[in-house]
């Protein structure tokens, strides 16, 4: 097994409230984990501790540690933003800069690692965009606002900002509760395409999707990780009674 993420007893408090106690959980390379569960049961703390993005916002205090290839991501000499490039996210309801063009929105993270070329930017924009599977409906037209897209297609573009500083690790939160059917067919297939590079993490409430896109499963309640599995196990036979009440919708 080749472990990419590994949680050790990691706990968060809002206040003193316990958000996540004591969660132990190793993540493989390029498989895509589903986190489920119902509302507010930590899903979204969890995978901003894995890329320390809850310190951008007002923040969680925690103990326990995160493993990223072997490396504590907490340790004092670990630089958070390096981080986050190397753990991108898309959130819930696609947030590209509302001031930058679609090319500005995938170069922005590059420009600000250092890459000034328009040769190097043009590359890697383009194929950003391709990989995000927007190319050929934005082509013709990079300089208008990314906010001018359609929701679906907003959503690719913040995946094609979050390819382009070429991340390890994509951790998605509820990518599609804001989007129609078919544009989150077209976020499915993409995932299904970026795990062949990419290792993924999803929180999804919706239980077909979290069958269709992941290897395997891990339900949160109430902080706690109650079950880790293969997916198929999971939903064919979910060895906790609150597992299986969940995913077939008793509670
Ligand atoms: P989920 O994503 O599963 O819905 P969250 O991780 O967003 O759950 O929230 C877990 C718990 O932490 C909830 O009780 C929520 O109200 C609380 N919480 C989340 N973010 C904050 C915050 N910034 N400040 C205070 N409490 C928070
Ligand atoms: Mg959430």
């Amino acid at each position: 097994m080749n472990e990419q993420v590994n949680v050790i007893d990691l706990n968060a408090y809002f206040g003193h409230i316990h958000v996540l106690k004591g969660i132990n959980i190793a993540i493989e390379q390029k498989q895509v984990t589903a986190i489920i569960g119902p509302s507010g049961c930590g899903k979204s703390t969890f995978i901003r501790c894995i890329n320390r993005l809850h310190e951008v916002v007002p923040s969680a205090r925690l103990s326990g540690e995160v493993f990223l290839d072997g490396k504590n991501i907490y340790a004092p000499d670990v630089d958070p933003i390096e981080i986050r490039h190397r753990v991108g996210m898309v959130f819930q309801r696609p947030n590209p800069f509302p001031v930058l063009s679609i090319y500005d929105n995938v170069a922005a993270g590059l420009k600000l690692n250092g890459v000034r070329k328009r040769g190097q930017l043009d590359g890697i924009v383009e194929e950003s965009l391709k990989m995000a599977a927007l190319w050929d409906e934005v082509k013709d037209k990079l300089g208008a606002s990314g906010v001018s897209l359609s929701g679906g297609q907003q959503q690719r573009l913040c995946i094609a900002r979050a390819l382009a500083v070429k991340p390890e690790i994509i951790l998605f939160d509820e990518p599609c509760s804001a989007l129609d059917p078919i544009s989150t067919g077209k976020i499915e297939e993409l995932i299904f395409r970026l795990k062949q590079d990419y290792t993924i993490i999803i929180v999804t409430h919706n239980m077909q999707q979290a069958a269709r896109v992941s290897d395997r499963a891990a339900f949160f309640l109430l902080g706690e990780l109650i079950e880790f599995d293969r997916t198929e196990m999971m939903f064919e036979a979910p060895a906790d009674k609150r597992t299986e009440d969940y995913i077939t919708g008793r509670f």
